[in-house]
């Protein structure tokens, strides 16, 4: 008896990878689905805790737009260079202060990929929430795009588990 018919499609375990970027993503069994902007669910803001005390650094669209407009793109990934970001916020002793050097980085950061655009998808859980890449997310809500590319991957931030 079969239930072939009744079993996931198992296309990503049995296909032949062709290259490069299309192995790594069989070898993460990650496909790039497509999602509603709006459907993708972020359950962070950016800040930072000192003391118990929480400083947001959640960046507006007018921190976004003053980035654009004065061509303030930053190339620096929030992971890729935490070190180095860590260091230089750190070096502000004032938190309220330290808390607007972080917002504008992270608006300088989004204004980069408003701007350039980017190729890699953003993870999200099987719940629609943000995973990976809220910067990325936060350029496709400015910039008002109906669609986002996504990869599913584990739940962490997710809470449903
Ligand atoms: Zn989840």
């Amino acid at each position: 008896m079969r239930y072939g018919s009744l079993l996931p499609p198992r296309r990503l375990i049995t296909r032949t990878p062709t290259d490069g970027i299309e192995a790594n993503k069989l070898a993460n069994n990650m496909e790039v689905t497509e999602k509603k902007t709006e459907q993708v669910q972020r359950k962070r803001r950016y800040g930072f805790k000192v003391d118990g005390k929480t400083y947001y650094a959640e960046p507006t669209s007018a921190d976004i737009a003053e980035a654009i407009q004065t061509g303030q793109l930053e190339t620096r990934g929030l992971q890729q260079h935490s070190d180095e970001l860590n260091e230089e916020w750190a070096r502000v002793p004032v938190l309220e202060e330290r808390a607007t050097v972080v917002r504008q980085y992270h608006a300088r950061r989004i204004a980069r990929f408003v701007v350039d655009g980017w190729t890699d998808a953003i993870s999200i859980c099987v719940h629609d929430v943000l995973e990976d890449g809220a910067h990325r997310l936060l350029a496709a809500r400015y910039k008002g795009d109906a669609n986002i590319d996504c990869v599913v991957v584990k739940c962490n931030k997710c809470e449903m588990v």
